[in-house]
Parts: structure tokens; C-alpha cells; sequence
């Protein structure tokens, strides 16, 4: 069942996800070489109750972080711990809180100290599918466009598109309908309307888009051991347009 938002709600779910937002931006500071993932879970997890809200992931499922933190090959869903991170790393940070009972969602692949051109460009080029998929989350369009837009986008580069995991409703629930996949065919799926509100999420790999699940029964990987890119947004059909409810900029006033 879709839920559709009203203006009141969609201020509340907007909370949610800056929050989301300043969060990833207190995380980014801390990153770099020597740091252990649980570290960034810490200062994540307080500092979302700091702001009077409740980690969205912990105990998800029974998911042990308020983080997903997700290094190199790790696509989602990568588990706190004792790794600590290395110069030339990216991390994959997924964060969630619940804020007055809305649910933000929002996430954001970082660099670790010096990595290479190339993986640059692909975070970059991943960064950006993020923004096609948004551009066409308007009032008339169908899911699929969505999917189409990142997709079409991505692949013309060599990288892949993972299927198995897909965007979603983001309301009161972290997940709800309907499922938004990022890839898929143009005029495809549920029409999207007014209140609308979901969180379109592209997983992206560097080489082929095959998955494998790890032991620890989360953490999602792929298959051939490249790297993989995760960029997230919610996003609200309002006034017909799709309007960014999450944001980067504390992100990405870091690198500046
Ligand atoms: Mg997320
Ligand atoms: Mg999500």
C-alpha cells in the first residue's frame, strides 16, 4: 500500500532525513585512515539521540549498528567493527533515524586518504546517476523511468546496476511500497504522484553487477571483488516536482 504525504508530513519526514544528512556530516569528519567502522557508529549513534531521534537501523532485523558502513567490495548493509579503515579506501555510509515518527534515510560513498582517478570518477559517475534517477521522479512518470535513467547512465561507463536491492517508500516505516528499483523500463510500474515520498538509492559496481552474501549474514559484497558505490537521497513528489528532502552539504563542505 502507498502512502501519500501530506505537506505537514512531508516536513517531518524532512527532518528526518537532514538530520540524516548532518549526521553523515559528523561521520565524514571523523573518517580517514586508522579509524575503526565501530568508532563511526558511535559518533553517529549519539549523535543522532544527541538531536533527540533513534537510529532508524538499530536492531532492524536484528542489524547490530545505527550505521551501515560498507568498505571496497562491500556493496550494503556492511556491519560496525573493528576494521580499520586504509588510505585508498572508499566507505559506503547508510544511516537512518527516526524523528518524531518520521523515518529519514540517506547515504553517501567517502574517500579514505588518496584514492585513485579512476575510482574517483566512478563514485562521481555513481554520485550523478543518483541525480538522473531524482530528475524523473515527477508527477505523470512511472517508477521505472527512475530505474531506466540510472541505469541507461551508469552503463554506458561499464559499470553495473545491482538488482537484488532496490529503492523504497520512506515514511513512518524505513520500508515501505513501493519498491524502487534503479533499473528497469522507461513508462514502467506504479504512477507517481502527489505525496509520494521514497528514497531512491543506485547501488553501484565498478565490474559486474553479481552479488554474494557474506557469513555474518548481512553484509552484501560483490561477486568478483571490485568496488561498489551507494548514494541516497528521499525524495517527495510536491507540486508535481521531485523535491530532495536529505542533503549533502554538510557532506560536502568537509572537502572543500
Ligand atoms: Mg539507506
Ligand atoms: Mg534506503
Amino acid at each position: 500500500m502507498i502512502h501519500y504525504r501530506t505537506d505537514k508530513e512531508i516536513e517531518l519526514l524532512r527532518n528526518a532525513a537532514l538530520l540524516v544528512g548532518k549526521t553523515l556530516g559528523e561521520v565524514g569528519k571523523h573518517i580517514r585512515p586508522g579509524i575503526r567502522t565501530i568508532e563511526l557508529d558511535k559518533i553517529a549513534e549519539e549523535f543522532i539521540r544527541d538531536n533527540g531521534a533513534i537510529p532508524a537501523f538499530k536492531g532492524y532485523g536484528g542489524f547490530p549498528g545505527s550505521l551501515c558502513i560498507s568498505v571496497n567490495d562491500a556493496v550494503v548493509h556492511g556491519i560496525p567493527g573493528n576494521y580499520e579503515l586504509r588510505d585508498g579506501d572508499i566507505v559506503s555510509v547508510d544511516c537512518g533515524t527516526i524523528l518524531q515518527g518520521y523515518v529519514g534515510d540517506s547515504a553517501y560513498t567517502f574517500t579514505v586518504g588518496e584514492v585513485s582517478d579512476e575510482i574517483k570518477l566512478f563514485l562521481q559517475r555513481s554520485k550523478e546517476s543518483l541525480y538522473k534517477g531524482i530528475e524523473q521522479a515527477v508527477a505523470g512518470n512511472r517508477i521505472g523511468d527512475i530505474g531506466f535513467a540510472i541505469q541507461s547512465y551508469v552503463e554506458q561507463f561499464g559499470y553495473g546496476v545491482v538488482r537484488e536491492l532496490v529503492g523504497h517508500g520512506v515514511g513512518r516505516k524505513l520500508h515501505e511500497d513501493p519498491q524502487v528499483p534503479n533499473y528497469g523500463k522507461r513508462g514502467s510500474g506504479t504512477k507517481l504522484s502527489e505525496g509520494i515520498v521514497i528514497a531512491i538509492e543506485p547501488m553501484i559496481t565498478f565490474g559486474k553487477r553479481d552479488i554474494i552474501q557474506e557469513r555474518d549474514g548481512w553484509t552484501i559484497k560483490t561477486k568478483d571483488r571490485m568496488p561498489a558505490a551507494h548514494f541516497e537521497h528521499d525524495v517527495a513528489i510536491r507540486d508535481g516536482k521531485a523535491e530532495i528532502l536529505s542533503s549533502f552539504e554538510w557532506i560536502e563542505e568537509i572537502n572543500k
